[in-house]
């Protein structure tokens, strides 16, 4: 009895893990004639709230930090510990093989610039132009596919496209768009890119905050993302994938931790040839990186079962209840029932989408994002017109995305508030 007292707790079934809560859930925001309200925040797409275990992560560094693999004092080894370990939770995160690189990097834009600078000489890219603009234009003359009909519609063009294409080839692909939230055949793309010889990138911003996500098994070449999409705050994102290129690119800073060895000529520099120190020179972000591990922690130790439930009761109902609003239009590339993660762009007949946006904030304390969501060629294309213009144009959407800390009262807020501007 003794010895079964001292085992260890079993770990509870997934269902009954608690989600946890976000910092700054009981925020209130001043609305039109002075009344605090609170925010109802609907603008996840852009950046998520921090998770409270990744302020506690945070917090619990900041009594002894120093600089990274450099110092024999306890701070700095005690920092270069809690660094690489970061790295190898965001490794565990994504399913990475042992052999990938996992490269900290500001963020997605970062992470995919990387990458194009890091490309053999000779690479063609192909891409989608629904892209967001961090993985559309990083590319030098990229092959640009217009929006696919259909998901195997995107699988076909991306076949043909690459058929034929001699030297090194990558696919440029979102997991899930930032502006439908639609889920894209991530498995299929990277089976027909690699039929061609092709490599792979997939934009995981929008998908690892509401999925997981498994690039063995899914056998992706590259992932990048953003921590401040996934519950932590800003400042880190990640490439992870195969190190060659990467080993073979110029180091993406030049300065201290990416050179082995320095000779008196300028020029005469070591580089180290491992993607990380490579192309991680001077002080990283190491509060970054402890805060994309800790939400890659947190988000597991809560189980995507119970995570991806409770999001996709609040999208059916906020998409139930804007099917509800005279001159409400959701965007949708591949038709309502198509997948999506917790991500919903629409139009209001007769308002432009800031007049939506502003009002829903000044007069109900809702936060959404309005614009094209830097992925202009693709809402010109949902919106079906030629319009160039800049994000507050005429030809712009509203967007209302959702995730932890989301509550029905906010779903139900941004409806009631929808009804009542239109009313007038
Ligand atoms: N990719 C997608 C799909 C995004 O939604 C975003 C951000 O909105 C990015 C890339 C760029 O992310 P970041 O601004 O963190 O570089």
């Amino acid at each position: 009895a003794a010895a079964s007292a001292e085992a260890p707790a079993p770990a509870a079934p997934e269902s009954a893990r608690p989600i946890p809560a976000v910092v700054g859930a009981d925020l209130e925001v001043p609305v039109k004639g002075g009344r605090l309200v609170r925010y109802a925040n609907l603008d996840y797409a852009a950046s998520a709230p921090c998770l409270e275990p990744v302020s506690a992560a945070v917090t619990a560094a900041l009594p002894a930090y120093s600089s990274v693999h450099r110092g024999a004092g306890y701070a700095s080894q005690l920092t270069t510990a809690r660094y690489e370990q970061a790295r190898h939770t965001v490794r565990a995160f994504v399913g990475a093989r042992p052999s990938d690189a996992v490269v900290f990097t500001r963020n997605t834009t970062d992470a995919t610039n990387l990458l194009a600078r890091c490309l053999p000489e000779g690479t063609t890219v192909v891409v989608f132009d629904t892209e967001h603009h961090a993985s559309l234009l990083p590319w030098r003359d990229a092959v640009r596919l217009a929006p696919p009909a259909f998901p195997g519609e995107a699988v076909r063009a991306a076949d043909e496209a690459l058929a034929g294409v001699e030297g090194p080839k990558l696919l440029v692909v979102t997991a899930a768009s930032n502006v439908t939230g639609e889920l894209w055949p991530i498995a299929a793309l990277a089976h027909i890119a690699h039929r061609h010889g092709a490599r792979i990138l997939v934009d995981a911003a929008q998908f690892v905050p509401h999925r997981r996500l498994n690039l063995t098994a899914l056998d992706l070449d590259y992932v990048a993302f953003s921590g401040h999409k996934l519950y932590a705050p800003f400042g880190a994102g990640v490439l992870v994938g195969r190190g060659d290129w990467l080993a073979g690119g110029e180091p993406y800073l030049k300065g201290g931790g990416a050179v082995r060895a320095v000779g008196e000529a300028p020029e005469a520099a070591e580089w180290h040839e491992d993607p990380e120190p490579r192309h991680e020179a001077g002080t990283p972000n190491v509060l970054g990186a402890i805060a994309l591990a800790a939400a890659c922690d947190a988000l597991n130790a809560t189980g995507w079962t119970a995570l991806v439930r409770e999001e996709e009761r609040l999208l059916a109902r906020l998409r139930a209840g804007l099917a509800t609003v005279e001159g409400v239009r959701e965007l949708a590339l591949w038709g309502a029932d198509h997948p999506r993660v917790g991500i919903v762009s629409f139009t209001v007949d007769g308002f432009t989408a800031r007049e939506v946006a502003e009002a829903l904030s000044a007069e109900y304390g809702i936060g959404v994002r309005d614009g094209k969501f830097c992925a202009h060629p693709f809402v010109r294309h949902l919106l079906g017109t030629a319009d160039g213009g800049c994000e507050d144009g005429t030809a712009s959407a509203v967007r209302a995305s959702i995730g932890i800390g989301t509550t029905q009262e906010h779903v139900d807020r941004l409806i009631e508030a929808l009804r009542a501007i239109v009313a007038r």
